[in-house]
C-alpha cells in the first residue's frame, strides 16, 4: 500500500528500521516457561512505565481486555461498560462467549461515565441480581472520536466502584495518546485503575503485540487465562523486541500525530458539505459528518481510494480519519487538497 496515504486506521503502522533490527537479534528462549529474556524485560518495563507491580505480553488490545475481564470475574457477573466501548462493541461478544458475564452499558459523555450512572447501574444483593464486579473505562475513547478522558474523571469512578468492592479495568489501547494530549505522565491516568491494557501496535508501531498491567496477583492469574485464549506463546521475543523500542522510542513522538490530526480537522472544517467542529479532535482520531449532497459514507471513500487516499467506508454519513507515524505532514497537507478537489467534483 506504499503510494496511498493511508489514514484507515493507527493500526496499519509498519515497524521501524531499528525494530526489524531488534526483532532479528532478539534474545529469545521459551516464554511458557518464563525464559524469554526479551519478554521479561518487555513485560519489566512495561509495568513500570504505567506504575502497576507485572505486566503480561499478549498477543492483542482484544486479548488483553478479554483476559483482563475473564481475571477479574466469575460466570454470571455483570459488569459495567461505556455503551459504545471497545470491549462492549467490537469484541465479538468475548464478554459473554469467554467470560459468561453480562455487560450493562451506560452512555457517556465524550467517552466518560458519570459516577451517578454508574453508582445507578451497581446491582445490591437482590436474590434476583447477578453481581457486579468490574466497570470497564476506556482512555482514550475510540468511538467518541479519541475522546481523553481526565484523570479527575477516572478517579471518581474508581473511588465509588473501590466502595463498592467493585474492581476497574482500563481500556488504554491509547493511553500514551492521552497522557501526550494532557501532557501529564501516563500514571496520572493509570493510577485509577486495577488493570490496564495498551498496544504496542497502532501509534506505538509495533507489528504486534499489547501489554495487560495489573498487581503481581492479578498478573499470575492472568497468564492463566491468557494460556487457556491460546497465548501462551514460545520465543515470542522476536515480536517483544519491537515493543521495548515501541516503548522506549514512540511515546514521544505522538504529539506529532494529534498536530497533523489538527491539521487535517481545520482542513476538513473549512470544506463545506463537512461538518466538524476541529474542537473535538483532542488526539490522532477525527469524526467528521457529511453534509455533501452527493457523497456518503460509501462514495466518498471509494473516490478517494482512487486518488491514493484510503479511509474506512461507512454505511452513514460519519466518517473517520486517524493519523500515525505513516501520515507525515506533507501528507496531511496533500490528502485535504485531493479531499477539496473530489468534493467539489
Ligand atoms: C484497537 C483497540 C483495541 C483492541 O486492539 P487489537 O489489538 O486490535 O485487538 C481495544 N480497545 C480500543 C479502544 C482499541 O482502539
Amino acid at each position: 500500500m506504499g503510494k496511498f496515504i493511508d489514514l484507515r486506521s493507527d493500526t496499519v503502522t509498519t515497524p521501524t528500521p531499528e525494530m526489524r533490527r531488534a526483532m532479528a537479534d532478539a534474545e529469545v528462549g521459551d516464554d511458557v516457561y518464563g525464559e524469554d529474556p526479551t519478554v521479561n524485560r518487555l513485560q519489566e518495563l512495561a509495568a513500570e512505565k504505567v506504575g502497576k507491580e507485572a505486566a503480561l505480553f499478549v498477543t492483542s488490545g482484544t486479548q488483553g481486555n478479554q483476559c483482563a475481564v475473564m481475571t477479574h470475574t466469575q460466570r454470571g457477573d455483570e459488569i459495567i461498560l461505556e455503551a459504545e466501548s471497545h470491549i462492549f462493541y467490537y469484541e465479538v461478544g468475548g464478554v459473554a462467549l469467554l467470560s459468561g458475564a453480562q455487560a450493562r452499558t451506560i452512555k457517556g459523555t465524550r467517552g466518560a461515565l458519570d459516577p451517578k450512572d454508574v453508582m445507578a447501574a451497581i446491582r445490591d444483593d437482590d436474590l434476583h441480581h447477578p453481581r457486579t464486579s468490574l466497570v470497564c473505562l476506556e482512555n482514550t475513547h475510540n468511538r467518541a472520536g479519541g475522546a481523553v478522558i481526565r484523570p479527575e474523571q477516572m478517579k471518581a469512578v474508581y473511588d465509588l466502584a473501590k466502595s463498592h468492592g467493585l474492581n476497574v479495568h482500563l481500556d488504554g489501547a491509547r493511553i500514551f495518546n492521552a497522557a501526550t494530549a494532557l501532557g501529564r505522565p501516563v500514571t496520572d491516568l493509570t493510577r485509577n485503575c486495577d488493570s490496564v491494557m495498551f498496544c504496542l501496535s497502532k501509534g506505538l508501531s509495533a507489528p504486534v503485540g499489547s501489554i495487560l498491567a495489573g498487581s503481581r496477583e492479578f498478573i499470575d492469574r492472568a497468564r492463566k487465562n491468557r494460556k487457556v485464549m491460546g497465548g501462551g506463546m514460545r520465543q515470542s521475543g522476536v515480536i517483544a523486541a519491537a515493543g521495548l523500542i515501541a516503548l522506549e522510542k514512540m511515546v514521544d513522538r505522538l504529539a506529532e500525530d494529534h498536530a497533523n490530526a489538527q491539521v487535517l480537522a481545520k482542513g476538513l472544517a473549512a470544506m463545506p458539505g463537512i461538518a466538524l467542529d476541529p474542537s473535538t479532535v483532542e488526539t490522532n482520531i477525527i469524526y467528521f459528518d457529511l453534509t455533501h449532497p452527493d457523497l456518503d459514507g460509501m462514495s466518498l471513500p471509494a473516490a478517494l481510494k482512487k486518488e491514493g487516499i484510503l479511509v474506512n467506508p461507512s454505511h452513514g454519513r460519519r466518517l473517520r480519519m486517524v493519523t500515525h507515524k505513516d501520515v507525515s505532514r506533507k501528507d496531511a497537507d496533500a490528502a485535504l487538497v485531493v479531499i477539496s478537489r473530489v468534493m467539489k467534483a
